[in-house]
């Protein structure tokens, strides 16, 4: 039984090559399959529903309530395809869980492809990080070799492979459906939802797409019960989840704890902001949230806690910026990320990220006025919620937040006639 208050996706990394089968199966890896195959398949999803487990990719959806979507078995095959396209701004789990610990991604994979009756799963990695994908690709081999993949896994009749998968390094690719017209071997763009992959995914077949961090939580779900994932957290975000902090922290990194920690309590194992440093503002899950100030450190990190403050949870970036930052300079460093990595597919966004860069840099020059702060917020208004998918009000998030927080410093420079702020001050590494 693992320490209910212990960290449980983290708690083999300090370990000596932590990623290895061997030092896995010591720390109990593989446990949560060996009780997963002694089930029927739908008492597995059934434990998932139990503990409430929401996906950790960001949106929270309920991971068992996806599975339960899949329309009943026919002809076609199901898959499950894992999200590892990590890159959201500041976003920086899912790489460090698959370095540290990839076979807590693999027994994952194979215990809820096992759960929803898939035969072939894939692992789509961010292009950029091929150190993990051969990392991945290295525990697939050492599962093969131990028998708990291809062919009559653990003597259960059970079945399956898994495809590790590179992409190119597109921000859209890690858009479920982006994600999935590339696996296909297409331009990674977003298709219009529904259909859901749930009904119609990979190959036009009922697929399951989760996160990392979800699809690893499931062996310690399996091993040691719902109950036990769902006593921790709030009353409607369960479980462990892992932080990651960055900017300007003392010591940056990822910590696991239960959803509900607050970024007070958080910072305190952190080390605080920087020596003789204030936090200014921060993301509560990477660029795409609305910004939060000091006046919301005690507000709890879950999904309906960060609801109620006016931003959302989403990856649990938790980026820190001081007083040193000029926010009017963050947001157009956001801006022009997303007009960069808009897929083009859809008028609001090609076009909207594309306007929104102009007026920033306008602004953060000085050269702006009050009227290009309000067509600003009506061009982030005919962003948000009108293109395929969520990239157009990630980019419309930190604009509206930053001028609901800091309007004053926008005002200061137009009377300053350019930014008030001293850039060195701001140097995350100096
Ligand atoms: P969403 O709320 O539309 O969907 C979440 C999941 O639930 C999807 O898998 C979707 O298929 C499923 N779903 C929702 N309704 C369904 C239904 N009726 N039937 C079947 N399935 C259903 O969110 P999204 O657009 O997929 O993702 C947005 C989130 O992505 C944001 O919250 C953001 O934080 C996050 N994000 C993460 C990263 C990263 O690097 N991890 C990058 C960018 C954005």
């Amino acid at each position: 039984m693992v320490d209910p208050l212990g960290p449980v996706l983290t708690a083999n990394w300090g370990q000596d090559r932590a990623w290895t089968y061997d030092a896995y199966v010591d720390q109990g890896g593989y446990d949560g399959l060996r009780a997963a195959v002694a089930l029927d398949p739908d008492a597995v999803i059934q434990m998932v529903k139990d503990s409430n487990l929401r996906g950790r990719g960001g949106a929270g959806f309920p991971t068992g309530m996806k599975w339960g979507f899949l329309p009943p078995l026919g002809d076609k095959p199901r898959y499950l395809v894992v999200n590892a396209d990590e890159s959201e701004p500041g976003t920086c789990k899912d790489i460090p869980l698959m370095m540290a610990s990839p076979h807590t991604l693999v027994e994952g994979v194979i215990i809820s492809s096992y759960a929803i009756r898939a035969r072939h799963a894939f692992i789509y990695v961010r292009g950029e990080v091929l150190h993990v994908v051969r990392r991945l690709q290295q525990a697939v081999a050492e599962a093969y070799a131990e028998g708990y993949l291809g062919e009559n896994i653990l003597g259960s009749g059970y079945d399956l492979d898994i495809i590790v998968h590179a992409g190119a390094g597109a921000y859209i690719c890690g858009e479920e459906t982006a994600l999935l017209d590339s696996l296909e071997g297409r331009r990674g763009q977003p298709r219009l939802r529904p259909p859901f992959p749930a009904v119609a995914g990979l190959y036009a077949s009922p697929t399951v797409i989760n996160n990392v961090e979800s699809i690893a939580s499931v062996p310690a779900i399996i091993a040691n019960g719902p109950d036990w994932f769902s006593s921790m957290g709030t009353e409607k975000s369960k479980g462990h989840v892992i932080y990651s902090l960055s900017g300007h922290v003392t010591n940056p990194g990822q910590y696991e704890a239960p959803l509900g920690i607050t970024l007070r309590e958080l910072l305190d194992l952190a080390g605080g902001v920087r020596e003789g440093h204030q936090l200014k503002f921060w993301h509560p899950g990477g660029s795409s949230t609305p910004l939060l100030t000091a006046e919301h450190l005690d507000a709890p990190l879950d999904f309906e806690g960060m609801v109620a403050v006016g931003s959302i949870l989403g990856t649990r970036a938790l980026s820190i910026f001081d007083e040193t930052v000029c926010v009017v300079r963050c947001a157009l460093r956001w801006t022009e990320f997303y007009k960069h990595e808009s897929c083009g597919k859809c008028t609001p966004c090609r076009e909207g990220t594309w306007w929104l860069v102009q007026i920033l840099e306008r602004l953060e020059k000085g050269d702006g006025s009050e009227e290009d702060l309000e067509t600003l917020l009506d061009l982030t208004d005919n962003i948000a919620g009108r293109a395929f998918c969520a990239l157009a009000d990630g980019a419309a998030a930190p604009i509206q937040s930053s001028i609901k927080h800091f309007r004053d410093e926008y005002l200061a420079h137009f009377e300053h006639h350019g930014c008030p702020f001293d850039p060195a001050a701001a140097q995350l590494f100096p």
